[in-house]
């Protein structure tokens, strides 16, 4: 006990081949996995034939003692995983009294008239455990042989997951390995390559798995799995390290943790958004009861639409132009006066990839604050596509907020 158990996934269907679907059973089994000690060691994917599927399993079960099979397992001709699991392990395929009954009471409520290939999904392995399919007709099945475990589970996603979970409860002792816990930490404004650098002595001391993933540029996801406490002090020296740009140890989005600020703050937000096109307002909306504090967004694209929705002046867009920090102090200034919101945000920007000059190149983006009593401007320099633009803008608008409420909120909470 206490040891890492290793598994596999051996996908099954042509779809996941041909580029007709991607495989996510795989990262949910893996996950599902996890707080179990239990680590995926590879996965593989075949096509939907006899040979090559029992060829996996064979394969995958003489590396390790846990193989998960999905998908081919329903009525169809073309469903032949069963076929390939009794192949490979050398067992007769039996009809699941249990199995047969719920699927034929399945079908009569349904009205559908019984086929012979709803039979093949209640067929298991001899002496196999029964998994019934709460969401589907097809039985999945957990097989135990001289101490190696295949689990047999469906492909559609929304079937698999309840089956994976009561085919981890009878997983027998030997399979779990030690308690492990997995954290989730997110922080933007630090390149991948600095976040890298800056956690090396948490890669040195190898105490816990530790995993980079760039969400989006600037936005990375750090995982840390590994025994609770080891994980614990692990993530307690992560946070040292990289200070102010984690914004949640919970896998919260940055979207949400604005959104929990400005509730836990009873504030209320507004946009005005130019080179961002409305994603602004987009991302903060994307978090269900945004309507709690979201209360106005403004797309003012054109310099018209600058003057006449948020009263920036003709000589200010003249002088200085509309990608200017003048302009997106007029513009936060006159979102605050037509939203009357706590917390306003407006920017001005060049998303690419034309329209930059020497002086304003490309990724140059300014961005206006209005927070409570305090107005103030930033600029940024973006470089990467118009979309990483657009959504490096966007999530630092979102960061600076959650910084000025995180700050403000740590004043009132020391001041009581
Ligand atoms: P059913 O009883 O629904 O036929 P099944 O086990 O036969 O279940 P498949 O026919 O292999 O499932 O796949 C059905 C659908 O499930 C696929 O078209 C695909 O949309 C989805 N699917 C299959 N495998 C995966 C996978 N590994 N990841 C994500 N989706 C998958």
């Amino acid at each position: 006990m206490g040891e890492i158990v290793h598994a596999a996934v051996l996908a099954v269907g042509d779809e996941l081949l041909n580029g007709g679907v991607s495989d996510t059973n795989t990262a949910r089994i893996a996950l599902a996995l996890e707080p179990l000690g239990v680590e995926l060691l590879f996965s593989l994917t075949v096509r939907d034939r006899v040979e090559e599927i029992s060829q996996g399993i064979s394969h995958a079960l003489s590396k390790v003692p846990l193989l998960f099979v999905c998908g081919g397992i329903g009525p169809t001709s073309d469903d032949v995983t069963r076929e390939a699991v009794a192949q490979a392990l050398n067992l007769p395929l039996e009809l699941s009294q249990e199995a047969w009954e719920s699927i034929e009471k399945r079908l009569k409520e349904r009205s559908i008239p019984v086929r012979d290939g709803h039979k093949k999904q209640a067929m298991i392995p001899r002496g196999a455990i029964p998994l019934p399919n709460s969401a589907g007709s097809a039985w999945g099945a957990l097989v135990e042989m001289e101490g190696r475990v295949l689990v047999l589970l469906p492909g559609v996603p929304k079937e698999l997951s309840p089956m994976l979970e009561r085919a981890l409860e009878l997983l027998p002792p030997h399979l779990r390995g030690g308690e492990r816990i997995m954290v989730c930490l997110r922080s933007f404004g630090l390149p991948e390559s600095e976040i890298d650098q800056k956690l090396q002595p948490i890669w040195e001391r190898g105490r816990v798995a530790l995993g980079l993933r760039v969400i989006s540029p600037r936005h990375t996801e750090v995982r840390l799995s590994g025994s609770p406490k080891a994980v614990e002090e692990a993530l307690g020296v992560a946070i040292s390290l990289l200070g102010e740009a984690v914004y949640s140890t919970k896998g919260e989005s940055l979207e949400e943790v604005l959104g929990r600020l400005l509730v836990e703050q009873e504030k209320t937000i507004a946009t005005a958004e130019s080179c961002t096109g409305g994603m602004i307002s987009h991302t903060v909306t994307n978090v269900p009861g945004s309507s709690r504090y979201m209360i106005q967004a403004l797309v003012t694209y054109s310099n018209e639409a600058k003057e006449q929705l948020l009263g920036v002046s003709r000589q200010t867009l003249v002088d200085h132009g509309a990608v200017s920090p003048q302009t997106a102090e007029e513009m936060v200034r006159g979102l605050r006066r037509v939203s009357g919101a706590d917390c306003c945000a407006a920017v001005t920007g060049i998303a690419g990839p034309g329209g930059g000059t020497p002086e304003k190149p490309v990724g140059l983006v300014y961005a206006g604050f209005f927070v409570d009593e305090r107005c103030w401007v930033r600029e940024y320099r973006f470089s990467g596509t118009r979309m990483e633009i657009k959504t490096l803008t966007t999530m630092s608008v979102l960061n600076e907020l959650r910084l000025e409420l995180k700050g403000r909120g740590g004043e009132v909470l020391s001041k009581g």
